[in-house]
């Protein structure tokens, strides 16, 4: 007998008809004799739908009953599930954060869980009953209903299962798994079995949106195992635990990219202690994110050429505060907005040489230009031309065996 926390996304729980699917696959374990906690997303939709709503009546829409708007969703999701499992004769309750209680803390729409009583869930499962939460909220020291960010749902979920010591933390989500880069570009791509947080970190922060990034950390501070799966199919999913517990037999697990990079060089930047400081300070202020940051050596010992990237969305704004900032001299800034990230990843990547020069090499083998490098322990990406994105994750996937 199992103690299983199941998350259930909101396709899974997007119709009647799949609701009913979720409450069989909980009757199966349910049956199998596991105790089941269930976490649920709203339906698919639904929370762009009541933002939306909000805004219609203003777009500047009072954040706590925004929080108190958002949350129903997920309530509703839950009274439908442990309806459907009442209708298959289960004893199935749901119970609603602020009956729980989980406590919240931080703004609202961005609240973090920093405790649960874990009383009421436990003397339910006592009962051989099977808990409903909704995710994606809490309530505040003073009582007030919070939402924790988009996506929080993983969140709730992975929280419970660390409150609740889990045997298990099953995502259930419209994809099978994680896979080694994205199926619907590269038609070769394989699902992984098994994938460390840090992996699963490098890979969803470039894109591969399986589950939210912070959930993940969270489990991995905790070491809680988790497992993506598909609610459609009985496939099996994708382990994701510590590094030590997975034999790596290849030293690539996935090749990822992002969209929607562009690339900013500022030339002849005097070269002194502070310039970089200079640079990236306002931006930060401004809320703009800076990924890769490559400073050339100066070969007169005066000027350099700083290079990084940002968003497409941000380049104006961020040409706009450098030409504003007084302090930073340079002669000339350009851009080019029609640039891809394409990254290698793999924690097996630091005990096997010779990757770099591989990942290099099959690039030029594809008349690839580098734009720009950057590196990690796991990781190592390389910016190039938007056109050429697809090209080279097709040969990066074949040159380090992921066909
Ligand atoms: N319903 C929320 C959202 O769409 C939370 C979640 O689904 O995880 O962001
Ligand atoms: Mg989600």
């Amino acid at each position: 007998m199992a103690k299983k926390v199941l998350k259930f996304g909101g396709t899974s729980v997007g119709t009647i008809d799949r609701i009913q699917h979720v409450a069989r696959i909980i009757e199966k374990e349910h049956l199998a004799g596991n105790n089941v906690v269930a976490i649920v997303s709203a339906m698919v939709g639904k929370t762009n739908e009541l933002i939306k709503l909000s805004n219609e009546i203003s777009d500047t829409f009072n954040k706590r009953e925004l929080d108190v708007l958002l949350s129903s969703g997920e309530q509703v999701t839950s009274a439908l599930l442990a309806g459907a499992l009442i209708k298959l004769n289960i004893n199935a309750k749901s119970l609603l954060n602020w009956q729980i209680p989980i406590l919240t803390e931080g703004e609202h729409s961005n609240a973090r869980i920093i405790n649960m009583n874990v009383e009421k869930i436990n003397n339910y499962l006592n009962e051989k009953g099977v808990v409903i939460i909704p995710g994606f909220q809490g309530i505040s020291k003073r009582a007030e209903i919070t939402t924790i960010g988009r996506g929080g749902s993983d969140a709730t979920a992975v929280a419970v299962a660390k409150i609740l010591n889990a045997d298990t933390c099953e995502i259930y989500t419209d994809v099978d798994g994680v896979y080694s880069t994205d199926p619907n570009k590269i038609p070769v791509a394989k699902k992984i079995d098994k994938i460390s947080y840090d992996e699963m970190l490098e890979l969803s922060s470039l894109g591969a949106k399986v589950m939210q990034s912070s959930a993940v950390q969270t489990a991995m501070m905790y070491d809680i195992p988790l497992e993506v799966k598909s609610t459609f199919t009985e496939r099996k999913g994708t382990k994701i635990f510590n590094q030590e517990n997975i034999d790596y037999t290849k030293s690539v697990t996935g090749v990822a990219y992002s969209k929607d990079d562009a690339k900013i060089t500022l030339i002849g930047v005097e070269d002194k202690p502070g310039v970089a400081a200079n640079i990236f300070e306002p931006l930060s202020k401004a809320q703009i994110n800076v990924d890769m940051v490559i400073q050339n050596i100066s070969s007169d010992q005066k000027t350099t050429d700083v290079t990084f990237t940002v968003k497409r969305d941000d380049v104006a704004r961020t040409k706009e505060i450098l030409r504003e900032k007084g302090e930073i001299n340079y002669k000339d800034i350009i851009h080019n907005d029609k640039v891809a990230k394409v990254s290698i990843v793999g924690a097996g990547m630091v005990s096997t040489p010779g990757i770099t020069y591989k990942m290099f090499r099959g690039l030029s083998d594809e008349g690839i230009n580098i734009l720009a490098i950057s590196t990690s322990e796991i990781k190592l990406s390389v910016i190039i031309d938007e056109d050429n994105t697809l090209n080279a994750i097709k040969k990066l996937h074949t040159i380090f065996d992921l066909d």
